[in-house]
């Protein structure tokens, strides 16, 4: 505790001193944003932001904050991504827990999930009034998608389908965080469309994927290499795998005129829009990212 002059009892330190130190122990082992990361795992620790953190420095840390530090330090110096220390990361305006039994939500993805809402919206214009939309998001993860798209467009019917039990029990942790806003979402596991109720085929507005897209024989960084679910990453030699097998049978889920949109890696476009258009879908577009690189991939159901 301070006392009246605001000197600290012998043995106590301050939560600045404590966050100097920890920029500096992850500068040293080579974090490129070791301010704002330090920044953060105090946040994280002391339950402060922001303003308030500013003022909290000042405030004598407790042995269980300092342990708790220490050890979300301890995992980013080794090498471990800031987004599961912390274990939670923002996505569009969600916070979604993250751990690695999920890919980290990525900035990319944000721009598919835009590119998604548009496509809906469009395919909503010409049905009739008081129609439900129904959006499939495959291989949803953390639910970062399907999630993204329930709040964001409310009064869709959101199915989130992942095979991994492990990821539908991050994605059931994302949703229980939304509240009234995730009643309709359903999750459920399975193996692309195999999770997804027969009724549905035909009358989906939206099928929206973030696959695993990455080549067998591609070199990843060592930041996702050795932290991030394999399964989410790598579908197979070719990398193109999982959309051989979602665009196998979009074309029968798909409501007339539905919008297919999946995020595919940059050097991806001219296949897997060659595999849409085999697959009888029209309208195939790619769409750049931020950075430039092809990302997003759009197509239409027959009409
Ligand atoms: N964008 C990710 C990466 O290259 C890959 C994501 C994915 O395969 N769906 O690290």
């Amino acid at each position: 505790m301070s006392d009246d002059d605001g000197a600290l009892a012998p043995g106590t330190v301050r939560w600045g001193e404590l966050l100097a130190e920890a920029v500096g122990q992850l500068a040293a082992a080579g974090v490129a944003a070791a301010d704002a990361e330090g920044r953060w795992i105090v946040e994280e620790v002391t339950g402060l932001d922001g303003a308030e953190l500013v003022l909290g420095l000042d405030e004598p840390a407790t042995a269980r904050g300092v342990a708790r530090l220490d050890a979300l330090v301890a995992r980013r110096v080794a090498g471990e991504p800031i987004q599961y220390v912390l274990g939670h990361w923002s996505f569009r305006h969600l916070d979604l827990l993250c751990d690695r039994r999920v890919l980290i939500p990525r900035p990319e993805t944000e721009q598919v999930v835009e590119v998604a809402l548009g496509e809906l919206d469009r395919v909503l214009v010409g049905r009739p009034a008081g129609h439900r939309p129904v959006a499939v998001d495959l291989g949803t993860g953390s639910g970062a998608i399907a999630l993204a798209v329930a709040t964001e467009r409310p009064g869709t019917d959101v199915w989130a389908v992942d095979r991994s039990a492990d990821a539908l029990a991050v994605a059931r942790a994302n949703l229980a965080g939304l509240g009234m806003a995730g009643t309709r979402v359903r999750l459920a596991e399975g193996s692309w469309f195999e999770g997804v109720p027969a009724e549905l085929r035909g009358h989906v507005d939206l099928v929206v994927t973030n696959p695993p897209y990455v080549a067998a024989s591609e070199e990843l960084p060592a930041s996702v290499a050795d932290w991030e679910p394999v399964s989410a990453l790598v579908p197979g030699p070719s990398g193109l795998e999982a959309y051989r097998a979602v665009l196998a049978e979009v074309r029968s889920w798909l409501a007339p005129g539905g919008a297919f949109v999946a995020e595919i890696g940059a050097d991806q476009g001219a296949a897997v829009a060659a595999l849409a258009e085999a697959a009888g879908l029209t309208g195939v577009r790619v769409l750049a990212d931020h950075a430039g690189l092809d990302r997003t991939l759009v197509a239409v159901g027959p009409g």
